[in-house]
Order: structure tokens, then sequence, then C-alpha cells
């Protein structure tokens, strides 16, 4: 009877413990950045047990389930902009280790993002590096970009689903980056371009990541392979996810429930958006002029806004007067000379 009770009991330990998070989700942080306060993140996984610090152990501690800074790691964060910690932990009994970046905070407030970069003004071509370069020395708050995956399932950043004629899905990334960009860059992989929006502090890297019409298994693909490069590389703290498809944002908030998420495709409102705890929203204007009582709906919920695409004055307007956070422009020059005059606007 003991027995029988013991594996009852076993048995629905088992059930619970899975139950907290999923059997895919990541070993994340719930946060990565140094705001002023010594309490840095809690470690998101049920299934982790026992764990240490086992570097920088001057400037970092855990304890109660969350990661510290001491004084004296406060002091370095701000002095070195960032800092890494690795930690040791039990995941299901078995040992693992996992390095984070933390960094101080110095992210730009301002609501500019800039849509494929910053481009326009002194022109260059969309999505290319030097696109991300301009939109950090113009100081936005974010630079966006668009994610494909080729047939050999390299990331790559281009907008259009076709590069230079060629469907990015039907060659392998070698044969595609034998064309250059218009800008004579080569075509951008999402490490070489996540690798050069982390040489800096101030600008968000918005990682759109865009659907696929080959089935839900590479849909699900991508977003795996991206969370996981951002992981590789660090990038928490930069990153932020959008996409039109909701089943690839799912799977990210599956592999990493404290990443920051908005759905672009405008036909989910706020209520239905928290059923699935989708923390943020990202419609074309029309569908929020149209739907006005969705943006006070997003606000008493908590959800990030993001808007796209605005590029004249009075839809500028109209957007920082509802107190968008987050501005999504080909147009980053004009934003942030509305933000220098407008009187209407307190930022
Ligand atoms: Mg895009």
């Amino acid at each position: 009877m003991k027995t029988i009770l013991l594996v009852i009991t076993m048995l629905f330990m088992t059930i619970a413990g899975k139950a907290t998070t999923a059997p895919e989700t990541m070993v994340t942080l719930s946060n990565y950045i140094f705001s002023g306060k010594a309490e840095i993140g809690k470690l998101i996984n049920g299934r982790i047990e026992k764990v240490e610090v086992v570097s920088n152990r001057d400037y970092f501690t855990w304890k109660k389930g969350q990661l510290y800074l001491s004084k004296k790691g406060q002091q370095a964060i701000r002095e070195k902009k960032e800092l890494t910690v690795e930690l040791t932990y039990l995941l299901e009994g078995k040992p693992e280790k996992k390095v984070f970046r933390i960094l101080n905070d110095q992210f730009h407030r301002n609501p500019v993002i800039a849509h494929r970069g910053a481009w326009k003004k002194i022109p260059t071509t969309e999505n290319s590096i030097k696109a991300l370069q301009q939109a950090v020395t113009l100081g936005c708050a974010g630079s966006e970009f668009d994610v494909h995956m080729t047939k050999d399932d390299s990331l790559v950043v281009n907008h259009d689903a076709h590069y230079k004629g060629k469907a990015i899905e039907e060659y392998t990334y070698a044969e595609l980056a034998k064309d250059r960009l218009d800008n004579g860059e080569m075509l951008p992989t999402l490490r070489a371009y996540l690798e050069e929006g982390m040489k800096q502090y101030g600008t968000k890297l918005i990682v759109e990541i865009k659907p696929t019409d080959k089935g839900a298994e590479r849909a699900a693909l991508r977003a795996r392979k991206t969370v996981e490069l951002v992981h590789e590389l660090g990038a928490q703290a930069w990153a932020n996810y959008i996409s039109f498809d909701y089943n690839i944002l799912l799977k990210v908030q599956q592999l990493d429930p404290a990443a920051h998420v908005q759905f672009l495709n405008g036909n989910k409102s706020p209520d239905e958006l928290k059923k699935d705890n989708m923390p943020g929203l990202d419609y074309h204007y029309s569908v929020f002029q149209k739907n006005e009582n969705w943006i006070s709906d997003a606000k008493k919920y908590g959800m990030v806004l993001n808007v796209w695409t605005v590029n004249d004055e009075k839809t500028l307007r109209y957007f920082l007067e509802k107190g968008f956070p987050m501005i999504t422009t080909n147009e980053p020059e004009l934003l942030f000379q509305l933000l220098k005059t407008s009187p209407l606007i307190s930022q």
C-alpha cells in the first residue's frame, strides 16, 4: 500500500513539476538590466535546483531564487556598462551552466523605432548593418529588422522572402551571399546583425521573425533558432521579438517566458492577447485608429504598445499624443524633431 502511495505521489509530483514550465523552456532570467536596484532577476524554469554563482563572485550573489548585485558589483557595472555572470545549477538533476550578460541601463528613453534601420535621410540599404549603425547614431530607442531562414537553416536579415531574385528558403546562405546588398555589404546573418547591435547600449534590437509558407515546423524552427542565438550571444537585454505569425510568438514565449514579445497582425484584441499572456502589440496605425479602445485596454493590462509604420507628421503626432512608448517609422529624424518641438508632447 505504502509503495503504491509513494508511486502515486511521485507521479503527481512529476506531472505538477512539468506543468510549471514546458520541457522546452530554456533557462532564462526574468531581467538582464541593472536600473539601480540590487535585485537583477529570477531564474525562470521550475526544473532548476541548486543555483550557484561561479564567476564574478565579488559582484554577484544568488539568494532566494534571485540574482543580486553587490555594492561592489553595482559600482563595477556602472563603470564597465556590462558584467557577465556564470551560474551553475541542476536541471532535472543534471549539472549545467549558463553565462548571462547583465547591462547597466543606458537604453534611450524615446519612442523612436527605426523601421528596417535608418536608411532614408542618409540613403543606404534597408536592413543593412549600415542602416542599424545609423539608427544607433541617431539615438533611436530601437532598430527593427526582419529575419528569414535559408534552405540550410541559416538565419539572415532581409525584408522580402526573396533576395536578388532568389527565394531565401530555396537556397543556401553561400548561394545567396554571392550577391551583395545594394550598398556593397554582405547579406547579413542574424548573428552578425546581433553582434553589431551589441556593440552599443542605447538602442534595442527589434527582431521580426518572418512567417513562412513551408509549414508550422519550419516556422517553429525559425523561432527556436532565433531565441537560441539570442541566448548564445547573451543578447537578451537588447532583444524584442515581433511577428505576424502568432504561433511563432507563442513558441518564443514557450522557450523564453521572459522574452519581450509583440504581435503584429492586428487581428486580436487586447482581451484576446491577455488570454495567452501576450505582453505586447504592434499593429498597423489604421487598426488603432479604428479601435481606439484597444489602446486604453492595452494600457490597462500593462501591455507594451508599438505601431507601424508611421511616416507622416499628423499620424506621428496622433500616436505621440496617445502616449505610445514605441512608434515604428521610416522617418526617425522627423519623429525626433517632433519630440523636440511639439508643446503637446511631454516626454
Ligand atoms: Mg519588419
